[in-house]
């Protein structure tokens, strides 16, 4: 596989390759017709000069060309050509450059330039390298008496061209430095990110979620590796959870499932006498009682994961407390546990879901009764607060210690005191609690010192009259 980068350089050095080409050929290709056409047009008109003195002596009669030639040399010299005066003939008559004077042109043809009034080459095989040449008719009298041709070497003209050649490749070059500049800029804030990102999705693929990706380049790079990061974080979290989850499951499931196969074993094979097989069987139904427990909680919990639907209803939290307090009475009065009420408005209606609320209130009275010394009070308040009523719970039990108070409301969390104390609970009850309440929209609060008791408060909206 060709990495996107690889393909971007391999792009780019093909496209600076192409256009370097491009630009040579067709620079070099119209610079020197360019240049071939201005210099031909410039020694036209010199040609043309000189060809009118010529046409003032000749028809002055005078043919004695001598007197011409030292500002004919200072021309020629000048534009670097040389300057011949041909006659009709094709003889040459003057010659800037003396060596051919009285040569006789063969095939000589002033017209042979056709359309342009230059013509490029060796000039009737008179020089030994290319020249560009035009020529200008001398006339007078309505005559042409002869010819004033200038010659410059072809490689004067490709001197020139070379020279505005240099500057475009040196042009070319610089661009292409530039460009160079804007792909190393490209590789640090969009390769190099880009290829970090691709390493952490593949650690993050390959089941790594502890890679962590940063990055500081502050675009929207870094903001897209910040939220990988993030998945990732949550990933790993929710890993971590489900794996904790499982785990307490199975366990809070095996326990129980252990015990009563244990029991009904030592019924059937006559390890616990009959007389006493009552008792175990009453264990036996206890344990079934818990997986009940567990089950339903479990269930609970799925329905509200999912936003749990609510029905909402008007109905009066007091008349509910006092009803769920009076559930428990069995279980009080073997503990010699009592309920003290305290409303501060006979009936406050509020509007929640009833149920729901019911499990909530029965939820946190079972742990108050559980966690609670015999023979104590446990307090139940109801307080309207702006559009809110306050719902407290109270108790004088164990209380909760400092380090475990945040993690009361995990799933299957239970403190080390409680462990040897309750034995049946899931560790469920607050996860539940907790779950309804927030569905509600609404907040419940835990304040709790070890060895003195324990409040729990949470709020319910307050129903529109
Ligand atoms: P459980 O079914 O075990 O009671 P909960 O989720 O209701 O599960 O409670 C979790 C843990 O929080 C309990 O095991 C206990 O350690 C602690 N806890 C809850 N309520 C009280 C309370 N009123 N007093 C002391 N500890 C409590």
């Amino acid at each position: 596989m060709h990495s996107l980068y690889t393909k971007f350089i391999l792009g780019y050095l093909l496209f600076g390759l192409l256009g370097f080409i491009t630009i040579a050929t067709l620079s070099s290709h119209f610079t020197s017709r360019y240049l071939i056409e201005d210099k031909a047009g410039i020694l036209y008109d010199e040609a043309t000069l000189i060809a009118n003195t010529y046409s003032t002596q000749y028809q002055g009669k005078n043919q004695d060309l001598a007197s011409a030639y030292p500002q004919l040399q200072a021309v020629a010299t000048f534009l670097q050509t040389e300057i011949w005066v041909v006659d009709q003939d094709g003889t040459i008559i003057v010659d800037s450059a003396f060596d051919k004077v009285g040569t006789v042109i063969t095939d000589f043809d002033p017209t042979a330039t056709g359309n342009n009034v230059y013509t490029t080459g060796r000039y009737f095989g008179l020089f030994p390298y290319d020249v560009l040449s035009v020529s200008a008719p001398i006339t007078g009298n309505f005559q042409t008496h002869g010819y004033v041709i200038m010659h410059l070497p072809i490689s004067v003209v490709q001197a020139n061209s070379n020279d505005i050649l240099n500057i475009v490749y040196l042009t070319c070059a610089i661009v292409f430095g530039l460009s160079l500049v804007i792909l190393l800029v490209f590789t640090k804030t969009v390769f190099f990110p880009l290829k970090a990102i691709t390493k952490a999705v593949n650690e993050y693929a390959s089941g790594n979620l502890n890679y962590r990706l940063k990055l500081d380049t502050n675009d929207e790079m870094s903001y897209l590796a910040a939220t990988l990061d993030y998945m990732a974080t949550e990933l790993n979290q929710m890993e971590n959870y489900q794996r904790n989850f499982i785990a307490n499951v199975s366990h809070d499931f095996r326990s129980p499932l252990t015990s009563i196969k244990g029991y009904l074993e030592a019924i059937i094979d006559g390890t616990i006498p009959p007389e006493l097989q009552n008792k175990y069987l009453n264990i036996v139904i206890g344990e079934t009682k818990r997986l009940t427990k567990l089950t339903e909680g479990l269930l609970t919990l799925n329905s509200m994961d999912g936003k749990g639907f609510l029905t909402r209803s008007i109905f009066d939290i007091n008349h509910v407390i006092k009803e769920t307090a009076a559930s428990f009475e069995g279980t009080c009065s073997t503990k010699n546990i009592v309920f003290e009420l305290t409303f501060v408005e006979p009936i406050e209606m509020v509007y929640a879901d009833l149920g729901k609320i019911q499990q909530v209130l029965y939820n946190l009275i079972d742990n108050a009764i559980k966690f609670s010394h015999p023979d104590s009070v446990i307090y139940i308040q109801t307080s309207p607060r702006h559009e809110k009523i306050f719902v407290s719970v109270k108790d004088t039990g164990i209380g909760i210690p400092k380090n475990s108070i945040k993690k009361i409301w995990e799933r299957f969390y239970k403190t080390d005191l409680s462990r040897g104390k309750d034995k049946k609970g899931t560790g469920l009850g607050l996860s539940i609690v907790k779950e309804i309440i927030q569905s509600h929209g609404e907040n419940i609060d835990v304040i709790s010192t070890q060895g003195v008791g324990s409040e729990f408060i949470f709020s319910l909206p307050k129903a529109n009259n």
